[in-house]
């Protein structure tokens, strides 16, 4: 008999669907900021078997929006934090939390997928989605997806066989960047964009969620540029330039130098140059080159030099420190829109990016990189976190798991997609579509195959190994055979000579123009076919496809993106070409 705290659930599914689902093992990847919201969802309808992976440790810049972390958990792990949380909420749960890597710790092999009735992906970068898409597939389960980019998102369910997998439509491309690049070793502008936008949040924003904000209750020694920066919030519009003029010699000068002390840089390939503090302090001190409403034609365009820089965070600093700004001062928020926020921001991106040898941008380049930077909103998060638990009320209701007869998705599963703004001929923000069956260019679920253009006179085995198997296509640990004749085997040692040799100079007659090439990977239980078509260097554009491999199949057009433990947001690469979306 169903307890009173689960009386809501049952009166929703009746009592022998809800004992199936409070008795359905649920694997949850990741538990960040739509993980928090999920798992706490599936612990409130009953669920009580519950799996959480995460590879994660909790960061100060995770606790606005993943609820289910306080300040004291900062530095531990994500999912271990996250399973003891839950278990607050309902003692019966049962909560295997654990702290791993879902793509290389081999505990989580094809066979431990099998293990679960349901997966359900709370991720946040498409290396991790992809291969938990394979290990379902592999192991046919069905795999309950979501992703968020701002204000928008998606919900969708795969299973093999029935529906499109991840990997059945490309991806468009979007970068996410690791706290610690920002931090300490930027090497693009876009890394001093998003530093410079921090550094906008300490002095004038929500401090404490500032990436550059040093914990108090932290263990260790706060950053030498720390109390420099606060005092920039509590002077006065008549101390402004000196107070920015200290801050910015704490940040770009003695921050640097204590870094390079502590040999932070010892391995690093370009080392940073500390600024001149007199610089920046005589720079604050002067007058900005011309005031907003006199300026020269192209200053948006212009680079500025350091002194100019400094002059303008002292101008801004004064425009937001003075009396009819004062109130807002703590939570000011950057838009690119907003005249002072977007000059501070190119201002301080230009000076972090003379301390780290990159070419400095100008106000308008500043604002192009600044406005591609999608923040994570919680209240999507939440959105995407609460459907996905429908959908999983749907497969236990629809009779797709934990039932005799098996009721295909292709019939019950939905795609949601949730909207900014009210569209469609319901003025709906979700709109629920019939999922997509597979598609037949897939190579990761209709096992189709991959042509794949490169040189074939210049490039190694070990860079197609290295580039095309594991980067762009996904595999961890490829066998690769042409005919009876094996090239690639991480088992066989007598096959490493072949890793030096162009493809065109490999034994059993090279491979060239027309190759096909059977690729063989237990690891993920997959194998496909991959068409080598040579296409010389010279006629691969550099600039855009530096690797010079050009993969011709649609599923397979994403690049791999950066993985790590921390990331600045939930900022999501899974959002669907405008194209699909018009078939509906
Ligand atoms: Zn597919």
């Amino acid at each position: 008999m169903a307890q009173p705290r689960y009386d809501h659930s049952v009166a929703g599914l009746g009592e022998a669907n809800f004992e199936k689902l409070r008795t359905c093992k649920v694997l949850v990847v990741g538990a960040g900021g739509i993980g928090c919201e999920l798992l706490k969802n599936l612990v409130l309808v009953g669920c009580e078997k519950l799996t959480v992976v995460d590879l994660d440790t909790i960061d100060v810049s995770n606790l606005n929006r993943q609820f289910l972390f306080r300040k004291k958990h900062v530095g531990k792990s994500k999912a271990e934090v996250a399973g003891e949380a839950i278990k607050r909420f309902n003692p019966n749960v049962e909560v295997e939390a654990i702290h791993g890597n879902i793509i290389t710790n081999p505990l989580f092999k094809v066979d431990w997928f099998r293990g679960f009735d349901a997966v359900i992906n709370a991720l946040d970068n498409v290396d991790a989605r992809r291969h938990v898409n394979r290990m379902c597939l592999a192991a046919d389960k069905p795999l309950i997806e979501a992703g968020t980019t701002g204000f928008l998102g998606q919900v969708f369910c795969i299973r093999k066989g029935e529906t499109a997998c991840y990997e059945c439509f490309p991806k468009p491309q979007r970068v996410v960047y690791p706290i610690c690049t920002i931090r300490s070793t930027p090497s693009q502008p876009v890394h001093c964009v998003v530093w410079a936008k921090e550094l906008f949040k300490l002095l004038f924003g929500d401090a404490s969620a500032s990436m550059l904000f040093d914990d108090p209750a932290a263990e260790g020694e706060p950053s030498s540029f720390a109390s420099a920066c606060a005092a920039v919030r509590t002077t006065s519009v008549d101390g402004a330039s000196k107070a920015v003029g200290a801050a910015l010699a704490a940040l770009c000068d003695a921050e640097v130098k204590a870094q390079l002390a502590l040999g932070t840089y010892k391995t690093a390939k370009k080392v940073p140059t500390p600024l001149s503090s007199p610089e920046l302090t005589d720079g604050a001190a002067s007058q900005p080159p011309s005031t907003i409403t006199n300026r020269p034609a192209d200053w948006d365009r212009a680079v500025w030099t350091a002194p100019q820089c400094s002059a303008e965070i002292a101008e801004v600093a004064r425009e937001l420190l003075s009396n009819d700004m004062k109130e807002r001062l703590g939570s000011w928020e950057f838009d690119k829109d907003d005249e002072a926020s977007m000059r501070f921001v190119a201002a301080a991106a230009n000076l972090r990016c003379r301390v780290f040898h990159i070419d400095p941008l100008s106000l308008y380049e500043a604002k192009g990189v600044a406005g591609n930077i999608v923040p994570a909103i919680a209240t999507t998060n939440a959105v995407v976190a609460g459907l996905q638990v429908l959908e999983l009320l749907r497969l236990v209701e629809q009779k797709c798991i934990l039932s005799e007869e098996r009721t295909s998705l292709a019939e019950v599963g939905r795609y949601t997609y949730c909207q900014r703004f009210p569209t469609g001929r319901k003025c709906e923000l979700l709109q629920p579509v019939a999922l997509e069956g597979p598609q037949p260019t897939c190579y990761v679920c209709r096992n189709a195959t991959i042509p794949v253009a490169l040189d074939t006179n210049e490039t190694t085995l070990q860079t197609f190994v290295d580039v095309v198997l594991k980067k762009k296509l996904g595999f961890i640990d490829p066998a690769v055979d042409k005919g009876n004749s094996g090239l690639v085997d991480s088992e066989d040692e007598g096959l490493a000579r072949n890793l030096p040799l162009t493809l065109a100079k490999l034994p059993a007659g090279g491979v060239v123009n027309g190759t096909l090439l059977c690729v063989n990977d237990f690891q993920i239980d997959l194998e496909v076919n991959v068409e080598v078509r040579h296409k010389a260097n010279k006629d691969f554009d550099e600039k855009a496809n530096p690797e010079r491999v050009d993969i011709l199949t649609g599923a397979a057009a994403a690049p791999a993106v950066a993985t790590h433990h921390d990331f600045i947001s939930q900022n999501d690469e899974n959002s669907e070409p405008a194209a699909k979306k018009a078939r509906h």
